[in-house]
């Protein structure tokens, strides 16, 4: 894999993942440059060569949702989320594991003695045993790379800026991945799925799918509503839901009757056909 010849150049300080997950497509190509950096390369004080096969630093996360006609794809570029509270670096009993000024978690091989604690401690599993070496390794966000100015292999080489690395002036809008282990990640998310209600509506009696019917989504807990249309082939399509929470459903169009529901998006809601009924 080439380094990109954009000679993105990467700022000093503040140093913060963002991924945006609507832009990657799954092409693994952060991974293989990843290998292609690390393997057979020692950056010291940062890291040992990353071994050829058996564990990816950056690793694509394949999340298949929804059921057949109604299926989506999402890729999830994982690596280590440089928590700011770091349970990998409170379980290593050398000290091993480090947080630099910039933010970015390393674990110097000099002081590792392969105890295996950190990869059990870490939640996001983004540490591997390098057997040969004997030491614990992970991603060290490109730090070798990064003090030279230049950008983290995985950022240069996505062709879809899906991985920007930088300053992110207003995190407030982004998310941390799995929030629920409370580590305080410096790797921000954009585009994390949320459920999605869905459905084909139709004339229950023609057995004909219906489009521009008026499907809304109403939060029974904080009062907002989206609306949409369904299209050409009767489908409809209300994506970004909160996760647990209750929505009513209102199904209409002129000349027939309301359809109405309730459902609590506890996952996809995949609402099926709904045959309306004309009005009589
Ligand atoms: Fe996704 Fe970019 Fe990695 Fe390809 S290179 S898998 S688009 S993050
Ligand atoms: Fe440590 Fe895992 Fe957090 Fe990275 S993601 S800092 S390895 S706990």
């Amino acid at each position: 894999v080439p380094v990109s010849a954009r000679q993105r150049r990467c700022p000093m300080d503040n140093k913060t993942f963002l991924i945006d997950v609507e832009k990657c497509t799954g092409c693994m190509l952060c991974s293989i440059a990843c290998k292609d950096e690390h393997v057979g390369s020692t950056y010291s004080p940062w890291t040992k060569p990353q071994p050829g096969t058996g564990q990816f630093w950056i690793n694509v996360l394949p999340l298949e949702r929804g059921r057949i006609p109604r299926v989506r794809m999402s890729y999830l570029p994982v690596h280590c989320q440089n928590c700011e509270h770091a349970p990998c670096v409170r379980a290593c009993p050398e000290a091993a594991i480090k947080t630099r000024a910039d933010g970015l978690v390393w674990i110097d091989p000099g002081q590792c003695t392969v105890c295996d604690l950190c990869t059990e401690a870490c939640p996001y599993d983004v540490i591997f045993i390098n057997s040969d070496l004997e030491i614990a390794q992970k991603c060290t966000g490109c730090a070798h790379r990064v003090d030279d100015g230049e950008l983290p292999r995985c950022v240069d080489v996505c062709p879809h800026d899906a991985i920007i690395f930088g300053e992110v002036e207003n995190r407030k809008p982004l998310e941390v991945y799995l929030p629920k282990y409370g580590t305080e990640p410096r790797v921000y998310w954009k585009g994390l799925p949320k459920p999605w209600i869905a459905g084909t509506v139709i004339d229950a009696a023609a057995d004909e799918v219906i489009s521009g019917v008026s499907v809304t989504s109403i939060d029974l807990l904080e009062n907002g509503s989206v609306s949409v249309l369904s299209d050409a082939f009767g489908d409809f399509w209300i994506n970004g839901m909160e996760k647990d929470r209750k929505y009513r459903i209102e199904i209409r169009k002129e000349g027939y009757e309301d359809f109405l529901a309730t459902v609590t998006t506890d996952g996809d809601q995949d609402l099926g056909t709904v045959g309306l009924k004309k009005t009589a």
